[in-house]
């Protein structure tokens, strides 16, 4: 008999596009501005994933690799906040869903095991990624680990060297890291030549590792965000949380926040509570909360963009500020991109979503008090969703229920929390 696998991991991950009443626009190829193609992904990504970027299916089955794999953290604990609750001073009963139980401390795992494994089973060799602070190639080059992969990762040149410690962990579970831009590829080279002291992006990041995955046929790419099979993947996080509200004995949500860089933790957290909306009749409100420096749903445009700054990925219809931001280096790096998943921008428009934008100093303020309130430090990035659920919370004159998405735990980013107690954490809106 196989190992057991805990009750309460899904069998399943849940695809929205099954329940929503408009279908989401498709990706398109860059070059011809035509629907891509399953051909047109196969050199950069694994024939499984390529499969779930189109998926209409509503439920698809986890691999029993990838729960043997989520069984040593998940499920993740949906943890009641009464300390947080009590120092708010509100009448809501206040969740949140924990990923930062992981191995690397975020969300991020949940899909880095099941890109690893997809690529493992095509017999793919090596992975290329980009990173921001550091967790999605930490939690890449755990996975790839787990399934004998190389990984190479670029990393934003203002992350890589203000923030060592998770390349460190990238580097530990055997990963390479290239500050990026770096002179390793064409647009890298460019790049530099113009400004040689650029702190990079996202966007940049990105572009670097497609170019080196297209020119390599061992190698593919995988992205940390954003695309419909990642923020499938992350759908583990809310259907936990729908049932582990139940057990707590409650009726469903009131109001759902988290924090939102590419979507994927949002996403993945409210899809299965936007499941009860479409189809059980649920009345929870859903909030996407983005960084005030990086505004992508509540200042960017609607429409065709690339994922990246040189438009080597398909044209993705999203929330974007336009694949050339290049947004301040603030201390939730994961959060400092400038499109947001196709998928979640579809549900905002069409008015199951609501973005919200937050500065990072009352990120940090939220961030210090939920950590004296229930000992946990966040993630800067988890920061922004707790500073606006407790904005919500405050307001209540009536009991709700309400349920934080906590991505990750701040433990490596304490340099951060350092500054912002010492004072010296800029605010950092966009001028326009
Ligand atoms: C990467 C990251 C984010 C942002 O990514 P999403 O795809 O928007 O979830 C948020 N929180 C943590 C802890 C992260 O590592």
């Amino acid at each position: 008999m196989s190992a057991s696998i805990p009750h309460g991991i899904p069998t399943h991950w849940y695809n929205i596009a099954a329940d929503l009443p408009v279908a989401p626009p498709p990706h398109l190829h860059p070059g011809t501005r035509e629907p891509v193609t399953p051909e047109d992904l196969a050199g950069l990504f694994p024939s499984g994933l390529i499969a779930q970027e189109a998926a209409t299916e509503r439920y698809i089955e986890i691999p029993e690799p990838i729960r043997q794999a989520y069984a040593t953290w998940r499920p993740a604990p949906l943890i009641r906040a009464r300390e947080y609750e009590r120092a708010l001073g509100t009448p809501a009963r206040i969740y949140v869903k924990y990923e930062g139980v992981s191995p690397v401390g975020s969300h991020k795992t949940n899909t880095a095991i099941a890109q690893a494994y997809y690529n493992a089973q095509d017999g793919v060799t090596k992975l290329t990624t980009e990173t921001g602070a550091g967790q999605w190639g930490s939690a890449l080059s755990f996975a790839c680990a787990q399934f004998g992969i190389d990984l190479e990762v670029w990393q934003v040149a203002a992350s890589y060297h203000s923030k060592p410690y998770r390349r460190y962990l990238i580097e530990t579970y055997g990963g390479r890291v290239h500050p990026s831009p770096s002179p390793l590829t064409e647009v890298g080279r460019e790049l530099l030549a113009a400004d040689p002291d650029t702190p990079g992006s996202l966007g940049i990041a990105v572009s670097e590792a497609v170019e080196v995955a297209a020119a390599d046929v061992n190698t593919r790419y995988a992205l940390g965000s954003v695309l419909n099979h990642v923020v499938l993947h992350q759908t583990v996080i809310g259907q936990e949380a729908v049932e582990q509200l139940q057990t707590a004995g409650e009726t469903g949500a009131d109001a759902v926040f988290g924090c939102a860089g590419g979507g994927s933790n949002l996403a993945g957290l409210a899809f299965p509570f936007l499941r009860e909306v479409l189809t059980a009749g649920a009345e929870t409100k859903l909030f996407a909360v983005e960084p005030a420096a990086c505004p992508s749903i509540t200042r960017g445009e609607y429409r065709y963009d690339h994922g990246d700054l040189a438009g080597l990925t398909p044209l993705l219809k999203m929330h974007t500020l336009g694949q050339d931001f290049i947004p301040d280096p603030i201390h939730a790096g994961g959060l400092r991109y400038h499109g947001m998943a196709p998928l979640l921008s579809h549900t905002v428009e069409l008015g199951h979503v609501q973005g919200l934008a937050i500065d990072q100093r009352d990120a940090f303020a939220a961030g210090v008090e939920f950590a004296r309130a229930q000992g946990i430090v966040p993630a800067p990035e988890a920061s922004h969703a707790i500073a606006a659920a407790a904005a919500y919370a405050r307001e209540l004159t009536e009991p709700e229920v309400i349920v934080i998405g906590l991505s990750g735990h701040g433990q490596l980013d304490l340099p951060a929390y350092h500054s912002y107690l010492s004072g010296d954490l800029d605010s950092t809106a966009p001028q326009d």
